[in-house]
């Protein structure tokens, strides 16, 4: 398919590299895992190719890993927008057999590094955001932005956010000390709080030369901040909605420079209005569902995009689908491996498990997509691996799956 040679710096354990690398395989995409520990779950699906171009042990922070990272391969990519930016721009000089690509580009995660910066780049562009204003990390300057915002709002750190573990919802003024020890060591800034009705998502995949194709507009739903279930395609009485989300998200993309896959979040208001909540510059857990459901997954257009190949149908193949994560409920597996059991004897229904070493409250330890010819069928399909969560009540299992 292509002689280049990849890297990919891993987040320290990260399914999205996971997913990235068992896309690679089926292309014969020779790819380098910078990931901490011999058996980093993107490095239990990809062998080495060979000694030279054996994956390294070590950290996405660690500047002199990521330089030996570079010394091998023609392309880098990121399944985690948190590295250090300054290293990557030096490696952009490294030359193997051609110039060391980077995508996204070092602009790009430099932007969407820091969720402030972001927000203003997309201010600046003229997308979609809702009100937001800086803050520094002290009680009286919650105080002051939380008079001027009105409450509740959502108090964001900058940066190194993720599962919405750098948010703090600040309902009552007098909440302000547990918010500022919460995240007080961490760079601030207030968002207004935002009423939706839904939260969608679009995919991304942008290519080299700048050209965006959108997948199809997905409705996502939270629990505990963290991503529980993504439904495809959106539904909604507004006939519009699906084509502007895709319209606002790729407008948004084509002011990043660089190549791939990004994610856009979006709120959607009562109205009808959308705002853009964040833009991940990567495979995205909103996009899983795109390997079981889309002509071409977002891993293998990631892979085409960055690679400088034609890409794939954005297309979904299938009528209805749904993508639930598997999030660790315990340090035992053992909740997991229950809804996994059920999954089996779902029809239409696919198990990713991530092959981490460890369980833990909160993490994501695989995720389940299932498709069906309807709806109907599909949130039948669906009841049973609800029921199967620990904790899960009636009413949650009639929300989704009635
Ligand atoms: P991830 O990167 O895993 O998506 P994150 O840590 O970057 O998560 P956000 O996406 O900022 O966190 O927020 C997580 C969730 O919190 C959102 O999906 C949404 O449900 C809720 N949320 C975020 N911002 C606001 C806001 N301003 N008003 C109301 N709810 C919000
Ligand atoms: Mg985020
Ligand atoms: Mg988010």
């Amino acid at each position: 398919m292509t002689d280049k040679v990849v890297g990919i710096l891993g987040v320290c354990g990260g399914q999205l590299g996971r997913m990235l690398a068992a896309s690679a395989s089926l292309l014969n995409v020779k790819v380098v895992i910078l990931d901490v520990g011999t058996s980093a779950p993107a490095k239990q699906v990809l062998a080495p190719i060979s000694t030279d171009l054996a994956h390294i042990d070590g950290s996405f922070a660690d500047p002199e890993k990521i330089r030996e990272l570079a010394g091998k391969v023609d392309v880098l990519t990121v399944e985690i927008e948190h590295v250090d930016v300054k290293t990557l721009e030096d490696v952009q000089g490294i030359i193997r057999n051609t110039p060391l690509a980077i995508h996204p580009s070092p602009f790009t995660i430099h932007t969407i590094q820091d969720k402030f910066r972001q927000k203003e780049h997309l201010l600046s562009q003229g997308s979609p955001v809702s009100h937001f204003l800086p803050v520094d990390s002290t009680e009286e300057s919650v105080r002051a932005v939380a008079v001027q915002i009105g409450l509740p709002l959502m108090l964001k750190s900058r940066t190194l956010a993720y599962d919405g573990r750098g948010n703090f919802a600040l309902r009552e003024l007098s909440q302000i000390p547990e918010a500022i020890s919460a995240l007080g060591d961490r760079p601030l800034y207030a968002e207004k709080w935002v009423s939706f009705v839904k939260e969608i998502a679009v995919m991304v995949v942008r290519t080299i030369d700048g050209q965006v194709e959108s997948y199809p507009a997905v409705e996502t739903v939270h629990k505990d901040n963290i991503c529980h279930l993504v439904f495809a395609p959106l539904r909604s009485r507004d006939a519009t909605l699906a084509q502007r989300a895709r319209a606002v998200a790729e407008t948004a993309v084509k002011t990043f420079t660089g190549a791939g896959v990004f994610g856009v979040e979006m709120f959607l208001m009562d109205n009808g209005d959308l705002y853009i909540n964040e833009i991940a510059p990567r495979p995205h857990n909103s996009g899983h569902y795109t390997i079981e459901a889309c002509e071409t997954s977002q891993y293998e257009n990631h892979l085409r995009a960055i690679l400088n190949l034609p890409l794939g149908s954005t297309a979904l193949k299938v009528p209805s689908t749904v993508m639930l994560n598997l999030i660790g409920y315990s340090s035992s597996v053992e909740e997991i491996t229950a809804t996994t059991r059920v999954a089996l004897t779902v029809p239409g229904a696919s198990t990713h498990l991530y092959g981490k070493s460890e369980c833990r409250k909160g993490r994501k330890m695989g995720h389940i997509t299932v498709v069906a010819d309807s709806d109907a069928q599909l949130r039948a399909r669906l009841r049973p691996l609800l029921q199967s969560l620990p904790g899960s009540s009636a009413d949650e299992v009639d929300r989704y799956a009635q």
